[in-house]
């Protein structure tokens, strides 16, 4: 069997959408895919790991790596400054792993520009006020900032018309199954199952 390159996935959504979940429990089923880990010049939050959740920065050193054109993309979101960097990113496809970016809709369009090829996929709350509830549930942010941040999600949703997919995420668990289909549908296509399949499409055609 010939060896095939992985996907690159965009995955979008707004703060308090469960994006994060949803991916989590995503790689958990199918551990060979891969999650990218970001550059961020935010606070880390409690719980958050350095290297594990983001790569925590300053801004200076986050605008020393523009300089060194180490990012794919990169946008400001909410004040703060995040990207993509490109190391690991082509060898992780290359080893043949699907790679999902957790990005907003400014890298999505910066990665779009790149690489075409990659599958995009938007994730929506199935209502503003659940997710208000979400925001605040968290119980990390001041009522100001939930406020800004339902500001924010309502402008990142705009975007969902520039996405190959769009899940809903109102039951956890079927927005899980509409996450695997996904991913299951694109190994099924024609160019992934022609690299999967090369001997046996020879031999079908021979
Ligand atoms: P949070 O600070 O809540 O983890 O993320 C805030 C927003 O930044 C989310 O919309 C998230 O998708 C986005 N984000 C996280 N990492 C990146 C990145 O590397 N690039 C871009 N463009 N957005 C990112």
């Amino acid at each position: 069997m010939t060896h095939s390159t992985g996907t690159l996935y965009i995955v979008s959504a707004p703060s308090g959408a469960g994006k994060t979940s949803l991916v989590k429990a995503l790689v958990d089923a199918q551990p060979s895919i891969r999650v990218s880990v970001s550059h961020t010049t935010r606070a880390m939050r409690p719980g958050e790991v350095n290297g594990v959740n983001y790569h925590f920065v300053d801004r200076a050193e986050f605008l020393r790596m523009i300089e060194h054109n180490d990012f794919l993309e990169q946008a400001e979101v909410f004040g703060n400054l995040y990207g993509t960097s490109q190391s690991h990113l082509q060898q992780t496809l290359d080893e043949g792993h699907d790679l999902i970016l957790e990005i907003d809709w400014q890298g999505a369009e910066q990665v779009r520009a790149v690489m075409p090829a990659a599958t995009s996929i938007f994730i929506l709350p199935p209502t503003q006020q659940a997710l208000r509830q979400r925001l605040t549930n968290r119980g990390q942010d001041s009522d100001e900032i939930i406020e800004g941040r339902m500001r924010e999600a309502v402008s990142e949703m705009s975007h969902y018309k520039d996405y190959d997919y769009v899940v809903i995420n109102d039951d956890f668990a079927t927005a899980l199954e509409d996450l695997k289909a996904i991913f299951r549908a694109n190994l099924l296509t024609q160019p992934h199952q022609q690299q999967r399949f090369s001997q046996l499409l020879a031999q079908l055609l021979a």
